[in-house]
């Protein structure tokens, strides 16, 4: 059989590439980059991400990995505690942060393992390769030309493979940015690791312990608004979103700040995955907020219901053109399997931003959540649990079935 091609070997890519060289496909995985050591967009995964991982088979290996549970999520406005969560809140499983580096290095050395997987780093692709407005393959940067029966494209948000196929992206008109950086972590954070929500004055950050145990701190910031200058500035302005313990901290460690980084934040969906030849995965068909650590979670899910299909496919037909249409046609259910729950995410996600967004702009309501804080909290907590189960959890189901159940920890 002709071989299948996946581009990039971020969480979509990998977790394809190694679901379908398990199963004996002859896959090749072609990133990039030459190591995944840089610095990630997250690492935070759902209930529904970790299932997704079991039912891959990977439930042990995730166990190994550099990981920290999240207790508790709790929502903060101009440094008041309006309410908290505990984790799992009802599910099985609780949110963890798991290093993806680790997680994505784990997936490749397993997948290199399988005789019909090849693995090739360090070179972009370049451009689709066109026979009779089917993709029949793809050109490196180096020239290189390599020919495939299906070419997926995972490679990310700012996909070359999708623009080059001309499949649109709508793109969500709200764009932001964020300010994404790093410090130690405080003591009391270290012992409690609560995912805090930070609102104040017309802004809106979060911050929360990493896997690596660094204090992880993300302020978003509207298109055009400056971020403060270096040095000390930041941290006096970070400070003024957060309680005082917090803002002591930020204050005494100013100096160690890593970063920060300006990330762009592109949130759209494909109106199309596919076309003949080629299929998107991952933030290439929909890009993903980080509004509630969705997109590994959403690109993990969209690998694990291509692979069974995609599997199934390669199963039924030997090469050439049956084989193609065989292809195709699992493509196109692929999309219409995975899209309903990429909606469902992405209206929920625009939800929450919208919330945090309007209560970050006005004053009066910040105000008055304040003051009545002992009846406000209770409230808002229920209608922001409300909205929680499938951010958690996914859409019931559509998923294949599990190959090892996840153990809940103890
Ligand atoms: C600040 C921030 C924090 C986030 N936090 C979380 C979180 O905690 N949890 C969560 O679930 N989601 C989070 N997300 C979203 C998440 O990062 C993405 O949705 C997720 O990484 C998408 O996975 P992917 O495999 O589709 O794409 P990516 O992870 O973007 O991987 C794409 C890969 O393709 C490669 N590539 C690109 N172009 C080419 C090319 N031409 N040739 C070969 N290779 C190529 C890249 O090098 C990369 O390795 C966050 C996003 C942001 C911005």
């Amino acid at each position: 059989m002709k071989r299948l091609i996946v581009v990039g070997a971020g969480p979509a890519g990998l977790a394809l590439a190694l679901q379908l060289a398990e199963a004996g496909l002859p896959v090749t995985l072609l990133e990039a980059s030459h190591s995944f050591s840089r610095q990630f967009r997250g690492d935070g995964l759902m209930p529904s991400g970790l299932e997704a991982l079991a039912r891959m088979g990977l439930a042990q290996r995730v166990e190994e990995l550099p990981q920290r549970p999240i207790h508790s999520w709790s929502f903060w406005i101009e440094g008041q505690q309006l309410f908290h969560v505990n984790e799992p809140m009802g599910a099985l499983v609780p949110c963890r942060l798991v290093a993806q580096q680790a997680l994505l290095e784990a997936m490749l050395q397993r997948a290199l393992r399988q005789p019909s997987f090849r693995w090739q780093a360090g070179t972009p692709v370049q451009e689709l390769l066109l026979r009779n407005q089917r993709v029949v393959g793809v050109a490196l940067a180096d020239g290189r030309r390599l020919e495939a029966a299906l070419v997926v494209g995972c490679d990310g948000r700012r996909s070359r493979l999708r623009e080059q196929a001309g499949l649109a992206l709508q793109t969500e008109a709200a764009e932001l940015d964020l300010l994404w950086f790093q410090l130690p972590a405080p003591p009391r954070m270290l012992e409690h690791n609560s995912f805090m929500t930070l609102v104040a004055g017309g802004s809106i950050a979060s911050a929360f312990v990493g896997p690596s145990g660094a204090l992880q701190l993300g302020w978003v910031l509207q298109p055009g608004q400056s971020a403060p200058a270096a040095g000390s500035a930041w941290a006096e302005a970070f400070a003024a979103l957060a309680p005082g313990w917090l803002a002591d901290h930020l204050r005494a460690h100013a100096t160690q700040l890593q970063g920060p980084q300006r990330l762009g934040v592109q949130v759209g969906l494909a109106p199309r995955w596919q076309r003949p030849g080629l299929l998107l995965l991952g933030d290439a068909a929909h890009p993903m907020s980080p509004v509630r650590a969705q997109g590994i979670n959403m690109a993990l899910r969209d690998s694990l219901v291509a692979a069974e299909l995609l599997i199934r496919a390669a199963r039924s037909s030997s090469d050439g053109q049956r084989l193609c249409q065989a292809l195709d046609q699992a493509c196109r259910a692929i999309e219409a399997r995975r899209k309903p729950e990429v909606r469902a995410m992405q209206r929920l996600q625009r939800q929450e931003a919208r919330q945090g967004h309007w209560l970050s702009h006005t004053a009066l309501l910040r105000q008055g959540l304040v003051q009545c804080r002992p009846l406000a909290g209770p409230l808002v907590r229920r209608l922001w649990m409300a909205r929680q189960r499938p951010l958690r959890e996914g859409l019931a189901d559509g998923l294949p079935p599990a190959r090892l159940a996840f153990t809940p920890p103890t």
